[in-house]
C-alpha cells in the first residue's frame, strides 16, 4: 500500500501522470488526446477526444470473465422480491431496456428522466440510458408532482420511465398519478412515459403516449445495441442536489473522467475488489446511489445489492441478515440511518455473521462521536467517515482504505483524498486558516475527474455559484466550514449558511448540536438561529430523546433542558448555550435524511418556510411549530 503523504502529493503534483494511470482501470475504444485540458477553467476536461462507454465497462466488460458472478442483487423486504441477476443477465436486460428506448426514439444526447422505485428496472434503465449515450435524469421517487415537474421542465426529457408504485414501510404509494399531475404543471412534454407495472397499484395509460415495459420487453427479447463510444466529456447524467439550503441545481456528470474516477475509488477508497460484493443503502435517486449502488461496483466487476425497503422491516436486523445471506464486504450508509438503528435492541445486530464485512463507510452528514462510537462497537469493523457532495460525484474526504492504513479520529472524515486540492481557507482573507481554525473548505481548480462538469443548461450559474467565493481566484466553495487538527484531519463544522451570530460571536450550528448530542439523553437535535432584539441572533435547539418519558412532564422537559444547557455551557461557553432547547418526535429532513434547518429558523421567525419540495416529512415540521407555541 502506498503511503497516504506520496501518494496525495503525486495527485495533486502531477495530476496527469497520476490520472493516465487510474485511466487504465477502464476500456477505452479510443485512447485521448490530452489528460487534462484546463484551457477555460474552471470548466475542467478529462481526457479529451478518448472514447469510451460507462455500460460497456460497467457491464459488457465482465462478461468475459464473471458472466456468470452475481452482478445485481436485487432484494424488496416490501414486496418480498429477491433475485440475482449475473452479470450476462444484467446485460441481458440492458440490452433489451436500450433497444426499447431506442425504438420510443431515444437517441444520443436525449435526456430521459427516470422516475422509479428501487426495482431492478431502474437500474436497467440507468445503464440502458448510458449504453446509447442518452443522459439520464434520476428523481428521487419519493418526490411528489411539483418537485418532478421542476426537473422535467429543467431537463426536457425525451423519454420518461416510471412505475405503477413504490412501496414504502408496506405502504404503497402510486407513483403513475403524481407522474401525471406533475406532467401537467410542467410545460414540457416527453414524447412517451415507459411504464413498469409491479402489480401494486392501478394505472391508467394515456393512449400514444405511455407504453408498457412487459410488453415492449416482449418484442426485443432478441435485440442487439451495441454501445455507443462518447467522447470522454459527453455529459452521463444530470442530478440534483438534495436542496437542503435551497433551490436544487442540476449537476452534470462527464463520461470518461466519471468512470475513471469511480473505479479507481472503489479499489483505493472503499478497498474493493473484483467479485466483492457491496451493500449501499441509499437510493438511486442520490449521487452515493448513482456512484455506488450502481456505477462504482459494476465498474470495479463487484456484486452490488440493491434495496427497496426501511432499515427496521421486517425487523432492525434486515441490513445485518443481508450481510449474512450475501457475503457483503463493503457496505455504505449514512449516520442517519445509523441513529434509527442506535434506538433499537442492540442484540439484533449480534444475531448474524458479519465476518465477511470489512468496512462500513457513511457520509451523508456529520457522524456524530456517540453515533460512530456506537457502530463501531456494535459490529466490531472500522467505521470510514467520508465526505462530499453531490457536486463532487466521490469522496474528497476520506481515509482510504486502498492506500494506507491510518487511524481513525472520530468526528473527523479523515484526510483530503488524492487528486482534491482541498484546503480550509478564511473566509474573508482567504488565506489558509491555522490549524484549528475554522474557515470555508476549498478545492483549488482543476477539479479532479468525476467532480461536476457544470450546472445543466447554465453554465453561468455554475462559475456564479460556485466559483465566485473568492474573486480573481480559481477556487471551488464547498459552502460548508472545516478545521484541520495538527494532524491534518479535517473536521466538518456544518454549512457556511448555518452560522448564528450572538452579540458579535460567530457561532456554527453544528458545533452546538455536537455538544447537546453529548449528552447522553439525546438522540438526535438541530440547533438554528433566531432574530434576538438584544444579541443579534440567538440559538435555539429542536431536540429528540432517547426516551420520552423524560420530557413527558414540564417538570422533566425543565430539568433536561436546564441540563443540556449546562452541557452546552461546560463545553463551548455561555455565548454558545441556546436560549430555547424544545423537545420534538421528528425533526424535519430532506428525502436524503439531512436537517432542514433553514426550515426550521423560517418557522421560528415566523417566516414562510419556502422551498419544502424536498421534505421527508412535513408533520415535522408542524411538530416545530406545535413545539415554538407550546401546544
Ligand atoms: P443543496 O446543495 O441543494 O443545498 P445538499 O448540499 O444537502 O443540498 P448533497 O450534495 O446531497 O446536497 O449533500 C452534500 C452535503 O452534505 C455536503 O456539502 C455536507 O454539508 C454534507 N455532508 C456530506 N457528507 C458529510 C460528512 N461525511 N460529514 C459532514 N457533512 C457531510
Ligand atoms: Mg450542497
Amino acid at each position: 500500500m502506498p503511503r497516504y503523504e506520496d501518494f496525495y502529493r503525486h495527485s495533486i503534483e502531477q495530476p496527469e501522470a497520476f490520472w493516465a494511470d487510474q485511466a487504465k482501470l477502464i476500456d477505452w475504444h479510443e485512447p485521448w488526446t490530452e489528460v487534462l485540458d484546463t484551457t477555460r477553467s474552471p470548466f475542467t476536461r478529462w481526457f479529451s477526444g478518448g472514447r469510451t462507454n460507462l455500460c460497456h465497462n460497467a457491464v459488457d466488460r465482465h462478461l468475459a470473465e464473471r458472466a456468470a458472478q452475481p452482478a445485481l442483487i436485487y432484494i424488496s423486504t416490501e414486496t418480498g422480491i429477491e433475485r440475482t441477476y449475473t452479470y450476462a443477465e444484467l446485460h441481458a436486460e440492458v440490452v433489451r431496456m436500450a433497444a426499447i428506448m431506442q425504438g420510443l426514439g431515444v437517441q444520443r444526447g436525449d435526456r430521459v428522466l427516470i422516475y422509479m422505485p428501487m426495482i431492478a428496472e431502474a437500474a436497467f434503465a440507468m445503464l440502458a440510458c448510458t449504453r446509447i449515450g442518452a443522459i439520464h435524469s434520476v428523481v428521487f421517487g419519493g418526490f411528489a408532482s411539483v418537485s418532478l415537474a421542476s426537473r422535467i421542465d429543467d431537463a426536457a426529457p425525451k423519454l420518461i420511465v416510471s412505475a405503477d408504485a413504490g412501496s414504502r414501510g408496506g405502504k404503497v404509494v402510486a407513483y403513475k398519478p403524481l407522474l401525471d399531475e406533475a406532467l401537467q404543471r410542467a410545460a414540457h412534454q416527453p414524447e412517451h412515459v415507459l411504464l413498469v407495472d409491479r402489480g401494486l397499484a392501478p394505472m391508467a395509460h394515456v393512449p400514444g403516449r405511455d407504453v408498457d415495459y412487459a410488453g415492449a420487453r416482449v418484442q426485443v427479447a432478441n435485440a442487439d445495441v451495441p454501445c455507443v463510444w462518447l467522447e470522454s466529456n459527453e455529459p452521463s447524467y444530470i442530478l440534483y442536489t438534495s436542496g437542503t439550503t435551497g433551490k436544487p441545481k442540476g449537476v452534470q456528470r462527464d463520461t470518461g473522467g466519471y468512470a475513471v474516477a469511480l473505479a479507481a475509488s472503489m479499489r483505493l477508497i472503499f478497498g474493493g475488489q473484483p467479485g466483492d460484493t457491496m451493500f449501499t443503502t441509499s437510493d438511486i435517486g442520490w449521487v452515493v446511489g448513482h456512484s455506488y449502488i450502481i456505477y462504482g461496483p459494476l465498474l470495479a466487476g463487484m456484486a452490488t445489492v440493491m434495496y427497496e425497503g426501511t432499515p427496521l422491516r421486517p425487523d432492525a436486523a434486515v441490513w445485518w441478515r443481508i450481510v449474512e445471506q450475501y457475503k457483503v464486504n463493503q457496505m455504505f450508509s449514512a449516520p442517519t440511518a445509523i441513529r434509527v438503528l442506535k434506538k433499537q435492541d442492540p442484540a439484533l445486530l449480534k444475531r448474524h455473521d458479519l465476518s465477511s464485512l470489512r468496512t462500513l463507510f457513511l457520509a451523508g452528514e456529520p457522524l456524530d462521536e456517540p453515533t460512530g462510537r456506537w457502530i463501531h462497537e456494535a459490529i466490531g469493523k472500522p467505521v470510514v467517515d467520508n465526505y462530499w457532495q453531490t457536486e463532487t460525484g466521490w469522496p474528497m474526504l476520506a481515509l482510504a482504505r486502498g492506500v494506507e492504513d491510518l487511524p481513525g479520529k472520530f468526528g473527523s472524515p479523515g484526510l483530503p483524498v488524492y487528486g482534491f486540492k482541498l484546503d480550509v481557507l478564511d473566509e474573508l482573507t482567504g488565506e489558509p486558516c491555522a490549524v484549528g481554525q475554522k474557515g470555508v473548505l476549498t478545492l483549488a481548480a482543476p477539479l479532479p475527474p468525476g467532480c461536476m462538469s457544470t450546472i445543466w443548461n447554465n453554465d453561468a450559474r455554475f462559475v456564479d455559484t460556485y466559483w465566485s467565493a473568492f474573486p480573481g481566484r480559481q477556487l471551488y466553495s464547498s459552502f460548508d466550514w472545516g478545521m484541520r487538527d495538527e494532524d491534518g484531519y479535517v473536521y466538518i463544522l456544518g454549512r457556511t449558511d448555518d452560522v448564528i451570530n450572538v452579540a458579535g460571536h460567530r457561532l456554527g450550528t453544528r458545533e452546538i448540536e455536537e455538544s447537546l448530542s453529548s449528552h447522553a439523553a439525546v438522540a438526535e437535535v438541530a440547533v438554528v438561529g433566531v432574530e434576538d432584539k438584544i444579541k443579534g441572533q440567538a440559538a435555539i435547539a429542536f431536540a429528540i430523546v432517547r426516551d420520552a418519558a423524560r420530557v413527558a412532564t414540564t417538570e422533566g422537559r425543565l430539568a433536561l433542558e436546564g441540563e443540556l444547557m449546562k452541557t452546552v455551557e461546560g463545553q463551548l461557553g455561555a455565548v454558545a448555550r441556546p436560549a430555547r432547547i424544545y423537545f420534538v418526535n421528528a425533526l424535519p429532513k430532506t428525502r436524503s435524511g439531512k436537517l432542514l434547518r433553514r426550515a426550521m429558523q423560517a418557522v421560528a421567525e415566523g417566516r414562510d418556510p419556502g422551498d419544502l419540495t424536498t421534505i421527508e416529512d412535513p408533520t415535522a415540521l408542524d411538530q416545530v411549530r406545535g413545539a415554538l407555541s407550546g401546544t
